[in-house]
């Protein structure tokens, strides 16, 4: 989809639908009061005048409200395009990685980019540590009002909601495994123990293994894990994280599905390799059936399985993910000139201002400190 000031620049394959999916994206607004605001305000002022921007997004519902932002704010957005970009958007570095790559003659034009996911904010790192990194690049998946709530609530409903979409599982009583005990990790762990299901939880970062055992989760290996598990769910943003030796060990029907980054935590390859046949059971559900007879099912075919068999993450979380893309948009031409080819942060008062927003959009209050409070709260003197 493009929303750009010329509507007849598109590629859509049915524009017959336009109707539904404006029905779509204005029920989604609905859930996302901030963005909406940021919205009023952008088109008052519109910070982003003339500005191109190529987004690189998951095209939802809600990444079509981010575009109106944007172009209410004066861009022009192209979703999914490498169309001579100003300002980048990415969601795993996609579009930066195109850039730096194939089309370097673009780079010129580009003065920043966004980063919306851990793994992406990973890859750019690295690639400002080699110091390939051409531009800037705003971390919005570091900002809290995005990882808290996006990648941990967001994605332990969503999953959740994409499994049993596509399988119509019973969760209650189920052996639920979960390896990567991040944000993501967490959010979706938490949601399966409460649907009933007995949850373990594999890691190799110690700290967060702790974390998910004083949490209340059994933690062990992927192999252990993988000879009890009726389900399981990566979230770790690494690669063949259900392998060979876990696919080995896993039981008849297993469930396995993947919440982290493409398609490339479960090793695919070993599956189809050592299947003599696989079948298509339901829409998102494959079944491999191995040499030695065990079947087991794969869903979303290893992609995320939120965006494959669900609609993604629920458009209130999405509401501050998307916020926060948009400030850090607005922040990246205001501080034209000024940023060096580096990995930053979304600055902390932005990030603040998104999290009132949304607790008054929720109608909750907070309190503010006493001037006697605030005295004490920063001296070394009192209270000891
Ligand atoms: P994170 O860094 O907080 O957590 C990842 C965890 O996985 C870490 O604790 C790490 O130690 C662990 N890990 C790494 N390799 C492992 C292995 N082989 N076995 C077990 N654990 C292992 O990252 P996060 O924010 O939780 O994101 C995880 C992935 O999910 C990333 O790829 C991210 O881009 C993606 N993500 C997906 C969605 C979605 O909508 N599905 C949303 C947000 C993020
Ligand atoms: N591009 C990679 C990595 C994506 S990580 C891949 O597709 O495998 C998943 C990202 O999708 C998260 O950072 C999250 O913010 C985003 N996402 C989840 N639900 C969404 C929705 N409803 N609309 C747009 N993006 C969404």
């Amino acid at each position: 989809m493009t929303v750009a000031t010329d509507r007849s620049e598109h590629d859509v394959t049915d524009t017959a639908l336009a109707e539904a999916g404006a029905r779509r994206i204005g029920w989604a607004s609905r859930e996302m009061p901030v963005l909406s605001q940021i919205r009023k305000r952008f088109a008052k002022e519109r910070p982003l005048r003339g500005v191109r921007i190529g987004a690189c997004l998951h095209v939802t519902a809600e990444t079509a409200n981010l575009a109106i932002v944007l172009r209410d704010g004066g861009a022009s957005v192209a979703l999914c395009a490498a169309s001579e970009p100003q300002i980048t958007m990415d969601d795993g570095a996609d579009l930066v990685t195109e850039l730096h790559t194939k089309r370097r003659e673009l780079l010129a034009d580009v003065r920043g980019g966004t980063e919306e996911t851990t793994t992406g904010v990973t890859r750019l790192r690295a690639m400002a540590a080699e110091g390939v990194l051409a531009y800037p690049v705003v971390a919005v998946n570091d900002a809290m009002t995005k990882h808290l709530f996006d990648n941990r609530y967001g994605t332990g409903q969503s999953a959740v909601d994409g499994i049993l979409r596509a399988t119509n599982l019973l969760l209650a009583g189920k052996i639920a495994v979960v390896a990567g005990y991040g944000w993501v990790g967490r959010g979706i762990a938490s949601r399966l123990r409460g649907m009933g299901a007995i949850v373990l939880v594999c890691e190799v970062d110690p700290l967060r293994a702790l974390e998910g055992a004083m949490d209340g989760f059994e933690v062990t290996s992927i192999v252990a894990a993988a000879a009890r598990g009726d389900l399981f769910v990566t979230a770790t943003g690494n690669v063949n994280v259900i392998g060979k030796d876990a696919i080995a060990k896993l039981k008849d029907g297993a469930i396995v599905a993947n919440a982290g980054h493409f398609n490339d935590e479960i090793d695919l390859k070993t599956l189809a390799a050592q299947a003599t046949g696989q079948c298509r059971l339901r829409p998102f559900v494959e079944e491999y059936t191995l040499r030695d007879g065990r079947r087991v099912v794969v869903l979303g075919e290893g992609r995320l399985v939120n965006l494959a068999a669900a609609e993604g993450h629920p458009p209130a979380v999405m509401d501050m993910s998307f916020a926060n893309q948009a400030l850090s948009v607005e922040f990246l031409v205001k501080s034209a000139g000024t940023l060096k080819p580096q990995v930053y942060g979304v600055p902390r008062e932005l990030d603040e201002e998104i999290a009132r927003q949304k607790l008054a959009a929720m109608g909750m209050k907070i309190d503010t400190m006493t001037d006697e409070q605030t005295t004490y709260s920063r001296s070394w003197k009192a209270g000891t």
